[in-house]
Formats: C-alpha cells, structure tokens, sequence
C-alpha cells in the first residue's frame, strides 16, 4: 500500500489557511480578468474582491448555475464569458459530452492542466495502486474531461493499457493476456461484466486483477452493490469521482472505503447547500446535500460556487489511511432525487436496498415514476429483476416492499420481472425511466 503525500496528511485547518489565501488571490483574478464574474458579483452587490472576504464568507455569494455559462455563449464567444485568458495561453480544449445542442467547451493553461492531473493522480493512487503496477482503461475519453484523468495514470508510474468501451471481447482479451493488476470502468460495466464473465464461464475472479477502480457514476460507495463487484471479481472495489466543468477525479477512495478524499485539495473548495434554496450546509460528519465546487488556482475559466447537482453525504470523522479533510460519497444527481409524500428518495438508495436481497435478485432496478418533476404520489413503481433462474415469488416482491419501506420510509409497487430483462450497459446504466 502506497502511503499518502505530506500534502494529503496535512491538518484540514492548515489547509483551509492555504485554501483561503488561494482564494482571496482568484476572486482578485476573476475581478481584474473575468467578465462573468465582474458583472455577476456586481450585480449581487460585491464591487470588489476585498468586499467578497474570504472562504468564511464565500456562503454569501451567489452561486453559479451551469444555465447561466451556457447562456453567454455564442458564435464568437463559444466558450463563454467567464474565459480569461488569451488563446494563446490555452493547451487543451475539452468539450462535455452533452449530446444535444452545442457543446460546451472547457478551456486550461498549461497549470490548469498540472494540477487536474496533480489531483486525478492523488485521487486513483488513494486506492493503493501503484507504481510499476498496470491497468486497463475503458474510457472513451480523447475529448472529454476523463481523458485528463488518463495523464494521472501515466504521472502515477502505471503501465496504462487503454481499450475504451464498446468491445467487451477485446477487453477481457486484454485482462486475460496482459494479466494487469487494475481496471478503471463505470460501476454499471464492472456489473455488467460480471454477469458477462459469468454468461462465458470466464474465471473472473481468477483473473489477475485486484483492484476494480469504478467512476462516472453513483454505485461503487454502495455496500451491497459493493460486495457484488467484489464477489464478481475478487478484487477490491473503490471509487473517484469528478465533474466536468470544474476537474476529473477531484475525489478518490483509499482502501478503508469510506467515502472519497479530496484528492484535488488545495486546487478545489467544497461546500454543501440544499438543493431547493441554496441555503449553506456545514460540512461535518452526516452532513448531506448538493455539492458546490469552487476552484482555488485555475486561470483559463475558472469557476465559483458552481452548482455539480451532485448530492453527496459527508464523513468527516479521521480515516486510518492518514489523509485528513472530509471525505463524500455521491449518493445520485439532484435531478434524480425523487418526493415521495414529502419524503426525499434517491433511486440508487432504491438499488441499495434491493440489492441486499441478493442472490435471488440480480442487483439491477429501474424506477418509474409516473409523475413529471420530483414529486411523486405513492406507491412509487419500482421494477426489481430477478436472479438467473429465478422464479417470480409473490412474497419476494412483498419483503423488498417491506423493506423499502422501513429503511427509506416509502411505499413502493414493487414489480418482479426476469432475469435480463432491464438494459445493460458499456458506460452507464440509467435508475430511472420516465
Ligand atoms: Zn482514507
């Protein structure tokens, strides 16, 4: 096990010391650089960055919807205003990989660049891989912001054999010859290809991978939907996320599995706000909601206050592996987050619970709510599949109804259907169909 760097260790109120300096210099930055932020902050009665304070008041200003960027884009501005920088001073352009309309761009500096791949570097090495060691890739990330997440692969001293998605064969072709210690894919593929292996009568759990590092989506901080993958593959399961407009892997997991460290520390300042109202949350152990990022040393375009839609639960208390400051697990997208009679439920806390009735279900659930928007009237339709070879059990379907509703406090019309049934997927699998 590799052990953390001296920064990662470092007390959180020194950090948070460095932090603020950090950020009294980029509200400088964004007042004599950025046009967005000049006008916005203006308009919110900030004239200046000595008016805005420090991180202790960073809570009153307002925050930054990604809406709002997207509307000060045009023809001869495609990036948008919040840019700073001359074209000159860009090395990379990353684009989001929203499928409608025009992309948006996400321009870095030469340092922005060094210290995405500083931060994705410190949140895949939490695992506790390490140098020498060799790992699969299967993102399909040449213009997206998950391709800088491959350059933390190369700065860790990794053999880097990349694959991408979309040919499953050649994949375990290359788990099976060139024998690697780790794989980094999607919680959705990592399930699917259990499943797979299973189909095939290929020995997974054989294979010589011992770490299944898992992101882009909710899953792999789940406990039973955890020990499936770990079963499956007989490797240890941790997991990082990131978010596009703001940096890739900014989180990561070390071998505890406890929630994700900040491995973009001192680049990056989390906060947490309700998502209804955008009233501050105090991060400390417990603490749940949606996740706000600000950047504390970017130059191109850089970001505050801006809203992942994200919704994380905290824990704050000290990990064993020596890294300090609180640590996340994402539990869904605010725009997932189901009101059911008043009650907040998030359809990956529907796959957790059912997921602990395994082996007679085979872990995968949709969700359909019937109504438009978040608020739903009970029973909320939930499909559950069923295991290999199982027979739909009438009394099954009532206890995983029981059960969702002692732990999550909502009625759900719980629907067995059979096994492969529901969608799977190379990249991510939806919970939720409309
Ligand atoms: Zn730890």
């Amino acid at each position: 096990m590799s052990s953390p760097s001296e920064i990662e260790t470092r007390p959180w109120a020194d950090q948070l010391a460095l932090d603020d300096a950090a950020y009294r210099d980029q509200l400088a930055y964004l007042f004599d650089r950025s046009r967005f932020y000049r006008d916005k902050l203006t308009a919110a009665g900030v004239g200046s960055d000595r008016d805005a304070g420090g991180l202790a008041e960073i809570g009153e200003l307002p925050l930054t919807d990604k809406a709002e960027l997207k509307e000060t884009r045009s023809t001869t501005d495609p990036i948008g205003a919040h840019l700073c920088v001359e074209g000159s001073e860009i090395v990379r352009v990353y684009s989001t990989s929203g499928t409608t309309g025009t992309p948006s761009y996400i321009p870095l500096t030469a340092a922005d660049l060094d210290n995405w791949v500083t931060g994705s570097a410190r949140s895949y090495a939490a695992s506790g891989i390490a140098a020498g060691e060799r790992i699969v890739t299967t993102y399909n990330a040449g213009p997206f912001v998950a391709g800088a997440a491959l350059d933390a692969f190369e700065r860790l001293g990794l053999g880097h054999v990349p694959v991408g998605t979309g040919n499953t064969e050649r994949l375990m072709r290359a788990v099976e010859l060139l024998r690697p210690d780790a794989v980094v894919l999607t919680p959705s593929y990592a399930a699917h290809l259990v499943e797979w292996a299973t189909d095939r009568e290929f020995d997974l759990r054989g294979s010589s991978v011992t770490r299944v590092l898992v992101a882009g989506e909710p899953g792999g901080g789940e406990p039973a939907f955890r020990a499936g993958l770990e079963d499956g593959w007989g490797a240890r399961v941790t997991e990082a996320m990131g978010i596009g407009d703001i940096g890739p892997s900014l989180w990561g997991e070390c071998e505890h599995q406890d929630g994700m460290h900040l491995g973009a520390r001192g680049f990056v300042h989390a906060e947490l706000i309700e998502p209804e109202d955008g009233a501050a949350i105090e991060i400390g152990d417990g603490a749940a909601g949606e996740l706000v990022l600000t950047h504390l040393r970017h130059r191109a375009a850089p970001l505050l206050r801006f809203r992942t839609r994200d919704h994380v639960e905290v824990r704050a208390s000290p990990c064993p592996c020596g890294r300090t400051g609180p640590r996340v697990r994402c539990v869904g997208r605010t725009d997932d987050m189901l009101i059911v009679r008043g009650v907040n439920v998030f359809p990956s806390a529907i796959r957790e619970v059912v997921a602990a009735f395994a082996p007679r279900v085979s872990g995968n659930v949709l969700v359909r709510p019937r109504e438009p928007g978040p608020k739903q009237d009970p029973p909320l339709p939930v499909s559950v599949e069923l295991a290999r070879g199982a027979t739909p059990d009438p009394s099954l379907a009532d206890s995983i109804g029981k059960r969702l509703r002692d732990a999550l406090v909502v009625q759900a019309a719980v629907e067995l259907l059979p096994w492969g049934t529901l969608e799977r997927s190379d990249y991510k699998s939806p919970l939720v169909q409309r």
